[in-house]
């Protein structure tokens, strides 16, 4: 048995881990869990889980909750200290940190250094500070699970390779709800169309990522760090399909690659049973069904996103902190209806242009940076 931490319980990772668990109790238990303001899906997974701690993100919802569950035996927390302490619970071996954003970094490292493994579905993590996780990571003997599904893809190719034969990692990339536009027809998508992905159904922010083509730029960032390979060697496919979830060349020209319906379901149960592999009832692929798989190269002119990522990647330092944080603030933006598609973009450039770069930063540099940025990115709003 298995004793989970699940941060983001109420997000479509989590709520789809809470799935994993559901199906595999003979497998998994969520001991403790955080999410954010959804109170009423906190209580309902309070009375399913039956967890022992739950954190939520303000004073006066744990209020509530402890008023609501006084007669249960489950603790609750709220806060910043409150993710800390699920993250960390004594209880748990396993660590799933499914929030959205750079809020996800600081439970992380403290996760690290209490030994726990992590199932990593949080990009925005490595992408604000890769240097830090992963040295902590390897500082501590912790292992870190790819749960976004190229990353699972690349993991499970290598099972059993030698990271020093690989030639070059390939990531695939839907292309998002705007693959058949031309910037010319981006300059006045709404909300509604930006939100519509073709293959998968995801939180708000990741699906404008994709959209932007900044998801894939992250997932560089992201495979940079977990898997020790320079941005050099590492490519961006587009694959309408998202039927090849990402593949590794290897240098006697070998290509593994994994294969599967979308759901991501896969790549989290995948994530908690490593290195065995337990029953799934997601849909079979049946390739003679799709016929045909469609793949394009990456046009950086077109996704200008991805070629800031690249940019802030190779850069390093602060760069790729500052690149992330200006772009959940824009993406916040475009979703409450403040700016248009495009100016995502925009801000990214303008923000990424006026930081002077900091390398080695530590983690209160890093703090102090994503909060200046942020400030900045905000201030170029009209
Ligand atoms: P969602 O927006 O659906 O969920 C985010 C979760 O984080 C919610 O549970 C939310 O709580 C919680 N949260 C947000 N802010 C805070 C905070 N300050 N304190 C505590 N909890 C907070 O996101 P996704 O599930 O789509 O994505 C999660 C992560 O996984 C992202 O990093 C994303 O890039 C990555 N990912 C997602 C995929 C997907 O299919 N969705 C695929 C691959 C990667 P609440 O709702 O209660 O406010
Ligand atoms: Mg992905």
């Amino acid at each position: 048995m298995k004793k989970i931490s699940l941060l983001g319980a109420t997000g479509s990772i989590g709520r789809q881990t809470v799935d994993v668990v559901k199906q595999h109790p003979q497998h998994f238990k969520i001991t403790a869990f955080a999410v954010g303001r959804n109170l009423d899906l906190a209580k309902q997974w309070v009375l399913d889980l039956k967890p022992e701690l739950v954190s939520v993100q303000t004073k006066d919802d744990c209020e509530l909750l402890k008023t609501e569950f006084g007669h249960l035996p489950t603790k609750f927390v709220h806060g910043m200290d409150g993710l800390v302490e699920v993250a960390v619970f004594a209880d748990s071996d396993i660590l799933v940190n499914a929030v959205i954003g750079s809020v996800g970094l600081y439970p992380t490292l403290k996760a690290i250094e209490a030994k726990k493994d992590i199932a990593l579905a949080n990009k925005e993590t490595l992408v604000t500070a890769g240097h830090l996780v992963m040295e902590a990571a390897n500082k501590h003997g912790v292992k870190l699970l790819p749960v976004d599904s190229e990353h699972s893809a690349i993991f499970q190719a290598l099972q059993g390779e030698n990271s020093k034969n690989i030639e070059s990692l390939i990531i695939t990339a839907s292309g998002g709800s705007f693959r058949d536009r031309t910037r010319e027809e981006l300059k006045d998508v709404t909300v509604e169309q930006a939100l519509n992905h073709p293959n998968w159904s995801m939180g708000a922010k990741i699906t404008i990522d994709s959209a932007t083509m900044m998801n894939k730029g992250l997932e560089v960032i992201e495979a940079h760090w977990l898997f020790n390979i320079p941005y050099e060697k590492i490519q961006v496919l587009l694959h309408k399909e998202s039927i090849i979830h990402s593949m590794v060349q290897f240098h006697d020209s070998s290509v593994m690659a994994q294969l599967g319906t979308p759901d991501m379901r896969v790549p989290i149960q995948y994530a908690l049973s490593y290195p065995d592999r337990i029953p799934h009832e997601a849909k079979r692929l049946d390739l003679s069904e799709i016929a045909k798989l469609h793949f394009n190269s990456m046009n950086f002119e077109r996704y200008p996103c991805l070629r800031y990522a690249y940019e802030a990647g190779k850069t390093g330092g602060t760069l790729p902190t500052v690149l992330n944080a200006a772009n959940e603030v824009a993406v916040e933006h475009f979703l409450n209806g403040k700016i248009l598609f495009l100016e995502i973009e925009e801000l990214i450039e303008r923000t990424m242009e006026s930081h002077q770069t900091i390398f080695q930063p530590d983690l209160e540099t890093i703090l102090e940076v994503d909060k200046e940025a942020r400030s900045i990115t905000q201030s170029f709003v009209k």
